[in-house]
């Protein structure tokens, strides 16, 4: 790989371009080749394709440079949450919000039946987190998310990260929502950052796969080292595949979450005003959100009516795809019952936010009766 690319030089949105491709030389192509092979000839770095993948580093160097540290591609986010719950022992506490993302929430419920602790504080109750990090000691762990799916709480990140790493604890943030754009957590002194990188790093619905990235320091790497181990033994490797395709979606990244932020922060304000609307959850960036759609919050069904009559909205779950999403977010039984039968979750695409809003005004008003389809 090149290493002319600089992440600390360059803006981002030409990092994002530039970043991860081979090695200049006379005809030699200008994209990472997709290594279909599961080993290669003896007595090189990497002996087997379980073990390493010349399509994973041209990805993980574009992404590591992204975070300011250090990535390893995993299978999907869950690969990469599960790596990273890997590095709490067995009967340690785990501190995390209150919601989480509700595979980890699954996990994390999972290692407390296991006999591990699981103490959870509201995402935003900032000198709760402070009060439970100082009781944790090592084989702990600190689990973050901000902000939160899909009620949208915003963590305190540099309160509460500066806190873990004054007190040696290790910690993880899921910063799938807010992208290396909006947040650098290893940065703010986090150890590691995972992704779903199904979600804006790919940015086009069409992969599945995820991302550990560790800082580039001592600890970081002994961290990295352990995320490799797990990823190796547990086998939740990827296809190179869809690593081509992640970082072909990667390269348009800064351009297409500029969009899509800039089209939330339209809609949020317009929906703040919609009669069909009882709240809207928005944390002031990024490009999602959620509304709670107006009557009683235990009835789904307005908002069921709402999903169903979109036209360019699509009515599907996942995020961070370049076409806007809505979905009622109880439809999911792990999804707990703190967030209301009537809120649905916006991912806000890169359409023109004209289009966006005609689709979802009228939706609104059909679902909710005030006009007739
Ligand atoms: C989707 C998502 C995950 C899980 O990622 P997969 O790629 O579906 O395994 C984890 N965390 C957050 C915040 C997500 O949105």
């Amino acid at each position: 790989m090149s290493h002319a690319v600089d992440p600390n030089t360059l803006h981002t949105d030409t990092y994002v371009v530039a970043a991860g491709r081979p090695t200049r030389s006379p005809g030699a192509s200008v994209n990472p080749a997709v290594e279909l092979t599961s080993t290669y000839s003896a007595d090189g770095p990497v002996n087997y394709a379980r073990v390493g993948n010349p399509t994973w580093n041209a990805f993980e160097e574009a992404l590591g440079g992204l975070e300011g540290g250090s990535a390893l591609v995993h299978a999907s986010g869950m690969g990469a949450i599960s790596a990273a719950l890997s590095l709490a022992e067995a009967h340690a506490t785990i501190v995390a919000p209150d919601q989480t993302y509700n595979g980890t929430g699954d996990l994390l419920s999972a290692y407390q039946a296991g006999g591990g602790t699981v103490a959870r504080r509201h995402a935003s109750d900032t000198a709760g987190l402070l009060v439970a990090v100082d009781a944790l000691g090592p084989g702990d762990l600190l689990w973050l998310e901000s902000p939160t799916n899909p009620l949208m709480d915003v963590v305190d990140l540099p309160a509460v990260l500066a806190r873990s790493s004054e007190r040696g604890v290790t910690s993880v943030v899921d910063n799938t929502l807010a992208t290396p754009l909006l947040c650098r957590p290893l940065q703010l002194g986090a150890d590691v950052v995972v992704h779903s990188v199904t979600k804006y790093l790919s940015g086009h619905s069409d992969v599945v796969l995820g991302a550990s990235v560790v800082a580039d320091t001592e600890r970081g790497r002994a961290l990295g080292e352990r995320l490799r181990r797990h990823r190796t033994l547990h086998g939740a490797i990827a296809g190179p595949m869809e690593v081509f395709l992640a970082l072909r979606g990667l390269r348009t990244l800064s351009v297409r979450f500029e969009r899509a932020c800039a089209n939330a922060a339209v809609l949020a304000a317009r929906l703040e005003a919609h009669p069909a609307v009882a709240r809207v959850r928005y944390p002031g960036s990024g490009a999602m959100m959620a509304i709670d759609v107006a009557g009683p919050p235990d009835d789904p069904e307005p908002a069921e009516q709402v999903c169903a009559a979109t036209r360019l909205w699509l009515h599907s779950t996942s995020l961070g795809g370049v076409e806007s999403q809505i979905e009622r977010r109880r439809r999911h039984p792990s999804e707990p019952d703190t967030v209301p039968h009537s809120l649905l979750r916006l991912s806000v695409g890169i359409e023109h936010v004209e289009d966006l809003w005609a689709d979802l005004d009228l939706a609104l008003r059909v679902g909710t009766g005030a006009v007739q389809p």
